[in-house]
């Protein structure tokens, strides 16, 4: 069968343990949405026989690649060479849409099936990638194939390059988390094709994300070369809610962008590894970025103060960064204003209204110093109170108000609290940072958005209290960044839905 070039192939791998389990799966990946499957012979908990691959691969209802991958490789057959190449003669007798053979077995001794040429490295990046790319190139093979384990998703554009550049098909992969990247945006470099499984369980490599993902989260069918590209970069990044949050937002305005998880390493070196590596590559079309722990003073660094919004250098942290066409970067920090407009909307005023309100902060760690920062640009009369003084008195040194030991929370006579201290956060619900709400607050935001009522919400609640939950500042940072980026309105209420439903609400 002829390789379609030009269109990026969505492959199911299949890693059932029996040929009846791999034909149902194989049926249900059609069902998924994938354009091929790859039969992973090597999962097979017994050495298929002739009948078996007669079953297996006769009125197969997709394209099937035909695998049966050597330990050597990082695949699951453990018997002799000369059996597993057996096994993959007689299953090319089916004339399969590709057998998929290693590097060091000849590329010439497949009469029946177009080969895929294949190298796997699940330690690092071969020495020598660019000498096997041009071997792979150079040989009688229909398609390249090169996957690799990426050190951070710089690494991961390299496995992009060389699927785009290449003149036969390729598909290049980096692995493992880091390597996201690589796997998502393949179609948009019109790789050969990118794997896709059937579950979270039957992964056939680390990274590798479901159908149900490449098709309704990262819109993959939509996807093309001029795909808009976005991401969050953080360490950890695998349970963020911002790819769901962002690639539905886009979804429903019609834009045509693709957000991914970006796993850097802690350390700013990591950082600008990264940022140089994507801003050198005018085809990635890298238009915007989320960035959280650890790497939001490293963000503001990169872009310079002087591209940054004054709060965010006040506060020290970058949260968003957005890329123009030409390259041009501007910093800016959501996190501040989406905290104070909670609150303003629930109240119903304008942040200018804050002037002269009594708020007392409980934490000073980064959400607290964004907020004090805020409140204090707006004028409001702040108290922070903290299990370490000397940090709530550093803070109100640095940004003006009071400080005093979280102890002392009980008698706090403010109009607005704002819990910026973790205590109450999934899996401790029972836990507040006070005990009951002291009679002079009217208000009670609770920073927390996991569960999305506190305890502290609740009790402020049972007092009639007007609420504000976590959901409402990472709605709204979320909102800010859209509209940032897209210069459109964002559709908070599709937003909104997602975080809720991330949430199990
Ligand atoms: P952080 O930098 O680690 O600061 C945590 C603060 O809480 C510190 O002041 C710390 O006091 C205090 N703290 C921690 N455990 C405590 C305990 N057991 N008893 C008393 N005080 C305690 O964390 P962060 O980034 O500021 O995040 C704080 C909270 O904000 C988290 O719960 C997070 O969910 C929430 N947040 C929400 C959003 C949103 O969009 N809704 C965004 C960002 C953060 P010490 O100084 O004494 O260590």
């Amino acid at each position: 069968m002829a390789v379609r070039a030009g269109t990026t192939r969505l492959i199911c791998p299949l890693t059932s343990a029996t040929v009846e389990a791999m034909r149902a799966d194989m049926r249900a990946a059609a069902t998924a949405g994938a354009d091929t499957v790859e039969c992973r012979l090597d999962f097979l908990t017994r050495a298929p026989e002739p009948g078996d691959l007669a079953q297996l691969l006769s009125d197969a209802p997709l394209d099937v690649i035909v695998t049966c991958r050597a330990e050597r490789e990082g695949g699951r057959f453990a018997g002799d060479e000369r059996d597993r190449l057996a096994i993959l003669h007689e299953a090319a007798k089916h004339h399969p849409a590709f057998i998929d053979v290693e590097m060091d077995v000849p590329p010439s001794d497949w009469p029946d099936a177009p080969v895929i040429q294949s190298r796997h490295d699940f330690q690092g990046i071969p020495a020598d990638i660019d000498a096997i790319l041009k071997a792979q190139e150079a040989s009688p093979a229909a398609v390249n194939k090169v996957a690799f384990t990426p050190a951070g998703p710089e690494d991961a554009l390299l496995a992009l390059d060389a699927a785009g550049r290449t003149g036969k098909p390729t598909i290049a992969l980096a692995m493992g988390e880091a390597g996201v990247l690589s796997r998502v945006l393949a179609r948009k470099v019109a790789a050969m094709g990118t794997f896709a499984s059937l579950s979270p369980q039957t992964t056939s490599a680390p990274g590798q994300p479901t159908l149900e993902e490449f098709k309704q989260l990262y819109h993959w069918d939509s996807m093309s070369a001029d795909t808009a590209v976005y991401g969050v970069i953080g360490c950890p990044v695998g349970h963020s809610m911002s790819p769901a949050i962002h690639n539905a937002a886009f979804a429903a305005a019609d834009v045509d962008a693709v957000y991914v998880p970006l796993l850097i390493q802690p350390g700013t070196e990591n950082f600008n590894r990264f940022m140089d590596a994507a801003l050198a590559r005018a085809w990635l079309d890298l238009r915007g970025l989320s960035v959280t722990i650890p790497h939001k003073e490293s963000a503001l660094a990169y872009v310079g103060a002087d591209n940054c919004d004054e709060l965010a250098v006040r506060i020290g942290a970058v949260n968003t960064i957005t890329i123009a066409p030409g390259g041009e970067l501007r910093g800016d920090n959501t996190d501040y204003a989406a905290a104070i407009d909670a609150v303003c909307d629930a109240i119903g005023i304008a942040r200018e209204g804050l002037a002269g309100r009594s708020v007392a902060v409980l934490g000073a760690g980064g959400a607290a110093r964004a907020i004090v920062a805020a409140l204090a640009h707006y004028g409001a009369q702040t108290t922070i109170y903290n299990r370490t003084v000397s940090r709530a008195e550093q803070l109100a040194g640095e940004f003006g108000g009071c400080a005093a030991s979280i102890d002392a929370a009980a008698s706090i006579d403010a109009e607005i609290v704002i819990n910026c201290t973790p205590i109450g956060m999934h899996p401790k619900v029972d836990a507040s940072p006070l005990e009951s709400v002291p009679p002079a607050v009217k208000v009670v935001f609770d920073t927390i958005y996991n569960p999305i009522e506190t305890r502290l919400l609740a009790l402020a609640r049972a007092a009639k209290l007007r609420c504000v939950s976590g959901v409402e500042m990472f709605v709204n940072q979320g909102v800010a960044q859209f509209e940032r980026w897209t210069g459109q309105r964002a559709p908070r209420d599709v937003m909104r839905r997602v975080v809720l439903e991330h949430l199990g609400a």
